[in-house]
């Protein structure tokens, strides 16, 4: 099928069912079985490839793949660089330097001639390299955090999202060498389809939706000028009269984060019989 759109998508991990959502509320459809490497998507020329995060970039960076969902960590470990189309604001970390509870180090110099045990080994080379601070990694798969009461490092660099497990296993972050998300990725140089260009747009309406909500209220007429304040929607508010007279039901979209914020003052402006719905695709 030489027509046919390859997304590369993690099997596993943190990033395997944001990554599968994401499509989904795009409006992909597929069906998964746990073994399963390569699944059709139903009436799209587009085939998804589950295999691991890492792997993804390598995929894409020689063509196997046309697009890939992978974190921006990963993509910094990888052999090849490709091109970021996206971030898609899930899989959130930082890839924090840290040092024993006991240590007196305080601050990034602290780590010259240290051992700094990572999965990271060429993100942390390179930071420390840029600062001038020599350092040497010992690379390991997992467990990194056990390095130091092994003895086999002095300090560890590992990513963290809330950074509790750090304090669990005695550790003290120092700095953040890195911050990182899901990013949607290309091969550098690609010439996009068609079907790529579609799916990036489909991929891009549903990221907006997701950080916004549709919400209806009835509010006399009298108080429309004051409710189209507080949720001015995309262009606007959409008015509609009721068979009460004097009364409309207005429509309108709000960011996720401001719904918390606006419904007590929707309130006191009149409106009553509010509705917060999800939304599932903006498409500007
Ligand atoms: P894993 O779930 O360990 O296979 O990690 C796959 C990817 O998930 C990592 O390379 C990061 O891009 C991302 N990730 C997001 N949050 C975390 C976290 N707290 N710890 C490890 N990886 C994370």
């Amino acid at each position: 099928m030489p027509d046919t759109l390859r997304i590369a998508l993690p099997n596993k991990g943190r990033l395997e069912q944001p990554a599968a959502d994401l499509l989904k509320q795009a409006g992909f459809y597929f069906e998964r079985t746990p073994r399963s490497l390569a699944v059709p998507i139903r009436d799209a020329p587009i085939e998804l490839l589950f295999i691991r995060a890492k792997d993804v970039v390598e995929l894409v960076a020689d063509g196997v793949a046309d697009l890939g969902v992978t974190g921006i960590d990963l993509t910094r470990e990888a052999d090849s660089p490709v091109n970021t189309i996206s971030e898609l604001g899930f899989g959130r970390c930082r890839l924090v330097a840290a040092v024993p509870d006991g240590s007196p180090i305080s601050d990034i110099e602290g780590f010259q001639g240290l051992r700094i045990a990572t999965s990271h080994p060429r993100t942390v080379e390179r930071f420390f390299d840029d600062k001038a601070i020599a350092v040497t990694t010992v690379p390991l798969n997992g467990s990194v955090e056990v390095a130091p009461k092994l003895g086999i490092a002095d300090a560890v660099a590992d990513l963290v999202s809330s950074g509790s497990t750090m304090l669990i296993n005695g550790l003290r972050p120092v700095a953040t060498l890195l911050e990182s998300q899901a990013i949607l990725i290309e091969r550098i140089g690609a010439s996009r389809t068609d079907t790529a260009t579609r799916v990036i747009a489909m991929l891009d309406a549903a990221m907006a939706a997701k950080n916004r909500r549709y919400v209806v209220m009835n509010a006399p007429r009298s108080a429309v000028a004051e409710i189209e304040e507080i949720i001015p929607g995309i262009e606007a508010p959409t008015i509609v009269p009721l068979t009460h007279d004097g009364m409309v039901a207005i429509h309108s979209v709000v960011e996720s984060s401001d719904v918390w914020h606006v419904l007590p003052r929707l309130k006191e402006a009149g409106a009553s019989g509010i509705l917060v719905l999800p939304v599932q695709q903006v498409i500007a």
